[in-house]
């Protein structure tokens, strides 16, 4: 991507080197159910539920110490902020077609663990939005393991992260994350595991949308990117990551599809640009 001379966002909360802190009682569990939607992928979200149903509220506690941050943060600091801003634009003109309004979400940059209005978030969970504060929160360390440990480096991979979090803002300024969760609470686990997998699919379709619009309204990618794109769908599907961690594939525990739908649903996003083809809740085949 050539982000040289982009605009940034305003909408970036820097909370690197601020630690959490304990403040009150905890959280529903209907926030819970929410988290297990929305975080980017399944690695082990246990820990996080853990804390979240028994979590007293946090809030952040300045350490007294700026954080300082090294060339190369800077450098990921920046693209995160040009592409969310560009996530602004593309869906900021799509949006008033379904009668929806954008109201733009914070994106919350941290170093470990966070407070967010969905409970405690830690870096190992990888990023996370939560639908009560319309925040995506993001340990930049991801992209280190991205690129490392699930072999997807590359700036684009890093975009499509960060879009598919705004997916699931969308989701919820929309209304779908709600009546998901709703639906959910009345099912069976293998059945809600499923619903989360379509959810999910959707973020990933919604990622490829703004790359679309990203790239034909104003040439931010460059050769190379899609692929990078789809290297990191795949990277971080279900199927995947169970192997890496489980050595074996559960596919009624999937919560956010295996590496094939992953990459297919980017790539209608992408290929359309229109959210309308993004209908996984109706899509026969996923
Ligand atoms: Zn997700």
């Amino acid at each position: 991507m050539d982000i040289r001379g982009r605009r940034q966002s305003s909408n970036v909360e820097d909370r690197r080197g601020m630690r959490p802190v304990r403040t009150g009682v905890g959280l529903s569990l209907g926030g819970v159910l929410f988290l297990v939607v929305l975080s980017l992928f399944g690695i082990n979200p246990l820990p996080f539920l853990g804390v979240a149903t028994k979590a007293p509220e946090v809030q952040m506690q300045d350490t007294g110490q700026p954080y300082q941050e090294s060339p190369r943060e800077a450098q990921t600091r920046e693209l995160t902020a040009v592409v969310l801003a560009d996530t602004e634009e593309t869906w900021s003109a799509l949006l008033p077609k379904y009668g929806v309004q954008y109201v733009e979400p914070k994106l919350v940059l941290f170093s470990g663990a966070v407070a967010s209005a969905c409970g405690t978030g830690q870096s190992a969970m990888g990023p996370f939005y939560c639908p009560l504060d319309q925040k995506v929160y993001l340990d930049m360390s991801f992209f280190d393991d991205l690129s490392q440990r699930f072999g997807a480096p590359g700036d684009f991979a890093q975009a499509y992260v960060i879009a598919h979090e705004v997916g699931h803002h969308v989701q919820n300024l929309v209304g779908t994350a709600e009546k998901v969760s709703a639906a959910q609470q009345r099912m069976r686990k293998a059945d809600a595991n499923a619903m989360s997998v379509r959810m999910e699919l959707q973020a990933d379709c919604y990622a490829g949308v703004w790359a679309h619009n990203a790239a034909r309204s104003r040439q931010l990618l460059e050769p190379g990117d899609v692929e990078e794109g789809l290297r990191a769908a795949s990277a971080i599907g279900d199927d995947r990551i169970q192997k890496q961690t489980q050595g074996r594939v559960v596919p009624d525990a999937f919560t956010h599809g295996s590496s094939e739908q992953r990459m297919r649903w980017f790539n209608r996003g992408l290929e359309t640009g229109n959210p309308e083809a993004c209908d996984t809740f109706s899509a026969a085949q996923l």
